[in-house]
């Protein structure tokens, strides 16, 4: 069983998140993917919504899949989400499994400044992915320093080994320049997010009046 785990505060999850999942369940041949909002990021401010608004949206919006599911663990668990903390609860909880742990570059890039960043690698393959508007791709330079040591660049897979043996790899996906801060935004200024988020979600953020007068617009 290959099982992705795609953390993110997805404060709206939209039609980018989805389709990056759908591209890399695809190429890599994930059985499943699993969508883990966070609870309180340590490095990101404030999420605008509550997680279990973030939680509900991100059911509504996969629920038409069988290959995606949604994880509450890091939305329960109190206090910080710490990815380390999810990646030894699901390697516990599903000992057979290969866990793939899907990461946009501009996450990546801060991985050196997560919790217990080192036994990350350990614990599951790391999937890469471009987003728009950062051109960088994979190299042994966005490794943090302090874990480049562990890493070997196997050209035959066009990904870095770690001792452990997992693997990093990177992913090229089509371009979809959307983020859930522009949605904010739109919602916001009482603009559409018609097609920029799955219809349920659409409607879900109408229902429950989010992003219009949330607490960090309210600071802005
Ligand atoms: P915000 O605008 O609030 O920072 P976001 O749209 O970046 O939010 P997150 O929940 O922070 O959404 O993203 C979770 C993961 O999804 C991150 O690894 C991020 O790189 C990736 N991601 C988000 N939007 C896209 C997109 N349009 N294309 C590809 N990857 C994306």
């Amino acid at each position: 069983m290959k099982i992705g785990l795609f953390g993110g505060t997805f404060d709206p999850i939209h039609c980018g998140h989805l389709r990056s999942a759908e591209e890399v369940r695809e190429a890599f041949r994930l059985d499943r993917i699993i969508f883990i909002p966070t609870s309180i990021q340590p490095l990101k401010q404030d999420s605008a919504s509550a997680g279990a608004d973030r939680l509900k949206m991100a059911r509504l919006a996969t629920a038409d899949n069988r290959a995606f599911g949604v994880s509450d663990i890091e939305v329960r668990r109190p206090g910080k989400s710490f990815t380390i903390d999810t990646l030894r609860a699901f390697a516990a909880r599903r000992p057979k499994a290969e866990l793939f742990f899907i990461i946009g570059m501009d996450a990546f890039r801060e991985i050196g400044r997560w919790k217990d960043f080192q036994e990350l690698f350990a614990l599951a393959n790391f999937i890469v992915t471009s987003r728009p508007g950062s051109r960088a791709t994979m190299s042994r330079g966005v490794i943090p320093i302090a874990a480049r040591k562990a890493f070997w660049y196997d050209r035959a897979r066009d990904s870095f080994r770690h001792e452990s043996g997992t693997r990093i790899y990177f992913l090229k996906l089509t371009d979809i320049a959307i983020s859930a801060s522009e949605i904010r935004e739109r919602v916001k200024r009482g603009k559409s997010v018609r097609y920029l988020v799955p219809a349920k979600v659409e409607r879900y953020i109408g229902r429950r009046g989010l992003y219009r007068a949330s607490r960090r617009s309210a600071a802005l």
